[in-house]
């Protein structure tokens, strides 16, 4: 299932750059079902039949990836410093692609990459409760409260609300697992932050069902399971 906008719908189908889908829809040269619209925001979904000078259009299956994040690699545009881990990733129409929850530049492992902003959104909202493991290695050795106090919720600084339940699995004194619902902005440094800690390195190694399983820097499709259980 999908929905999205007309340009979307025919850059995703055909090999047109955005400025000629453009014109072809304001040239009145597109029909969804059978009507012309000149509205390239105008909302499509899987039922409509959107025709281009009389062809009719299919789009291309939507893709899903997983990709092992290596450190100091960015999951937003580039900063001048940084490269983006796109630049690890050689796959066609990579413009299209946007990432599923990303990471800080000095947090590795686990990152999801799909052009399907549905499934995307099932992934990062925190109404979907879906659960990120992130392995930590701390500077000091984790004190016997934290885990019920990240249970409860705790509040970061700066926000107005507790953070949702967490569960803290413990390695070792200075390592353990930590496991999220959520992911506000440097959420995982910030709780170590807030029991007096400091993470020294971090490593996201599930999201859901998706276990990394690749070398770091190397990616491959999800598979229909893997896809389907974040529908
Ligand atoms: N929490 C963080 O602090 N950083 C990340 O990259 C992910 C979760």
């Amino acid at each position: 299932p999908y929905n999205m906008r007309l340009d979307r719908f025919i850059s995703k189908s055909t090999e047109l750059t955005q400025q000629q889908v453009s014109e072809y829809i304001r040239q009145a040269k597109v029909w969804v079902n059978g009507v012309t619209i000149t509205d390239e925001t105008t909302q499509v979904h899987e039922n409509n039949v959107v025709q281009l000078q009389g062809q009719t259009l299919v789009t291309r299956p939507f893709r899903y990836l997983l990709f092992n994040k290596p450190q100091q690699t960015l999951c937003s545009n580039v900063d001048g410093v940084h490269p983006s881990l796109f630049s690890l990733i050689d796959i066609e129409r990579q413009s299209e692609l946007h990432i599923a929850g990303r990471l800080d530049a000095d947090t590795t492992g686990l990152v999801l990459i799909t052009d399907d902003g549905r499934w995307t959104f099932n992934i990062t909202s925190p109404a979907k409760l879906c659960h990120k493991t992130y392995r930590v290695n701390l500077a000091k050795p984790i004190k016997e409260d934290v885990a019920e106090r990240f249970a409860n919720g705790i509040l970061l600084q700066g926000e107005k609300g507790l953070t949702l339940p967490a569960k803290l699995t413990i390695i070792s004194a200075q390592q353990v697992l930590l496991t999220l619902t959520e992911g506000k902005f440097h959420q995982v440094k910030r709780m170590f932050a807030a029991v007096g800690n400091k993470v020294v390195a971090l490593h996201r190694q599930s999201i859901g069902a998706v276990s990394l399983d690749v070398p770091e820097g190397q990616w491959r499709y999800l598979t229909a399971e893997e896809i389907s259980s974040f529908y």
